[in-house]
This record gives C-alpha cells, sequence and structure tokens, in this order.
C-alpha cells in the first residue's frame, strides 16, 4: 500500500508521524473517512468540506487547498489502484513541543491511506442489529463540538468499550440532557407514522453525510423528515431504526436496551433507502 504523508508516498512500514506531533500527544488535528465505490469517490466534495469546517473549528490551517487536498486524495486512491474500498484522510497539528500550545507547531501533516474497508457481518444487514445506550454521555457542544471531526474520539472510544462489553457492536449515546445524539461512530434515525426523525445536530451529533444524503433521498420519495429531540423513548417505541455512516452505510436496528423495534424485522421504509442508498453509490462519485 502506497500512503500519502505530506506530498510524497510511502509504504506501510514507512509511513510515519513524529513522536511530537500534537495529534499523536494531544488528539489535536482532524479527519475524515471516505468511500471509494466503482472506481469513483463517493461524495468527495462534502467530505473535504466537512474537513475545512472542522480544521476552522480548532484554527487548524490545512496546508493544502481544497483542490489540492481532492487531487491528492483521488491520487492516492490511483496509486493503490482502489476500485472499492476506504479513504482516511488526516490532518495533525505537526510536530511541535511537550506543551500544548499548537502555535508552537509550524506545519500540519496531511496524511491520506487509501485501502480496504472491513464491514459489519453481513447477517447484521439482513437481520438487523443490536443496540444500546450507554452511560457515557456525548461531548456538550459548548466543550468539544461532535461537529468536529476531531482526532480526540475518546469519548466515542469509551462508549464503543460500554457496548463491546454488553456484547453489542454499537451504542446510542445521549446527551447530557438526555437525548438522543448520535452512535459512536453512526447517526441515528427511526421511522414513526411513516416519517422520519432523526436528532437535531444541537442534540450533539456529527454533520454526517450519509445522514444528509438520506434525509434527501428520503425527501425524494416523498417522506417527512423532521430534526426534533429525541428520547430513549422514542426509540423504543419507533415502528423502525436505523443507523448510517460512511463505513457502515445504513443499518437497520432492531433491538435497543432489550426492547423489539417496530416487529423486530428492518422495516421497510428502512430497506426502501437502503436500496435507493446503493443505487446513488453505483453513479456517484469523484472518478479515480
Ligand atoms: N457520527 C460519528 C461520531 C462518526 O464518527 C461518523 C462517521 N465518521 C458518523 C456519525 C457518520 O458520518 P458520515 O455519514 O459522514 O460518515
Amino acid at each position: 500500500m502506497k500512503i500519502f504523508v505530506d506530498g510524497r508516498y510511502y509504504g506501510e512500514r514507512d509511513a510515519k508521524v513524529s513522536v511530537f506531533d500534537h495529534g499523536l500527544l494531544y488528539g489535536d488535528g482532524v479527519f475524515e473517512g471516505i468511500r471509494v465505490y466503482h472506481g469513483r469517490v463517493f461524495k468527495l466534495k462534502e467530505h473535504i468540506d466537512r474537513l475545512f469546517c472542522s480544521a476552522k473549528a480548532i484554527l487548524l490551517e490545512i496546508p493544502l487547498s481544497r483542490a489540492a487536498i481532492m487531487k491528492a486524495t483521488v491520487a492516492t486512491c490511483r496509486a493503490n489502484g482502489l476500485r472499492d474500498g476506504y479513504i482516511r484522510l488526516v490532518v495533525t497539528r505537526g510536530v511541535g513541543t511537550l506543551g500544548l500550545n499548537p502555535r508552537k507547531c509550524k506545519r500540519p501533516s496531511v496524511i491520506i491511506i487509501a485501502g480496504k474497508i472491513r464491514l459489519y457481518p453481513k447477517a447484521i444487514y439482513r437481520r438487523g442489529m443490536e443496540i444500546i445506550t450507554v452511560p457515557t454521555t456525548r461531548n456538550l457542544h459548548s466543550a468539544l463540538n461532535p461537529a468536529i471531526k476531531s482526532l480526540n474520539y475518546l469519548n466515542n472510544v469509551l462508549a464503543k468499550i460500554e457496548a463491546d462489553n454488553a456484547g453489542v457492536e454499537e451504542a446510542v449515546m445521549l446527551n447530557a440532557a438526555g437525548f438522543v445524539a448520535e452512535c459512536t461512530g453512526d447517526n441515528v434515525f427511526i421511522v414513526k407514522n411513516g416519517a422520519l426523525l432523526t436528532p437535531p445536530l444541537s442534540a450533539g451529533a456529527l454533520y454526517g453525510i450519509t445522514r444528509q444524503t438520506v434525509i434527501e433521498l428520503a425527501l425524494e420519495a416523498g417522506l417527512k423528515v423532521s430534526e426534533p429531540n429525541l428520547t430513549r423513548y422514542d426509540l423504543f417505541n419507533a415502528d423502525e431504526c436505523f443507523i448510517t455512516g460512511t463505513a457502515a452505510e445504513i443499518v437497520p436496528v432492531v433491538k435497543i436496551d432489550g426492547r423489539v423495534i417496530g416487529n423486530g424485522q428492518p422495516g421497510s421504509i428502512t430497506r426502501r433507502l437502503e436500496v435507493e442508498y446503493h443505487a446513488l453509490t453505483k453513479v456517484s462519485g469523484e472518478p479515480i
């Protein structure tokens, strides 16, 4: 595998960052996870836009223009002969001192890894996933805004450990007020009386690109979509539930905290959105 680091390609063993990089020392940096389908980079512009928004929020100046970073992303896929897979695009604060002042870091590092993707087992998509809510609450947006896709993912990692301890793959995180925020690496939706509902971003969620795509597909299909605050009660009493993310795509959820959702099978609106989402991945994206 050829990994892009600051304008050059390195093999897997040689692609390295310094132990003084604040990305490592403080989780100071931003990242994106992007899919490649059928030789095209899906929603590349949206991911690059979000990367720049995350960077802006933490006063990180990405040393490449949007156009240059898009070009480098596509070029890294080409260099690896990637037709289907997953890209991890990382911008670290760069090498600095042991103090945390980012102003001491001279130049951010840009890393692009274009490789394979590890998916959930097929049976999860067929039968639906069981998830739980966990004690770790989502970061307050007034503290570390979940809209920032930063390298500091410890909040999510803690929730993921709680899910794993309970023997499930994903966890719903609530915010400090007890409203549903999102999952550890996915956004969450419910269907109630034929309409789609998902927590508002102000509840503490990432501006998910799959979330946005699903909202657009739902609106095109004539479904009503709203973004109210949701409680666990709303999840338990939903007709359908699913989670969305670049890697996971759309995963039906059939059980939450031991409560069966709907009839315990992936719902028909979820299925329809899955079909439409897959159709979109077949025809759109930036050619490699
Ligand atoms: N929430 C979190 C915390 C995430 O890490 C992700 C995926 N990276 C998502 C939601 C889903 O976002 P997207 O659809 O843009 O991948």
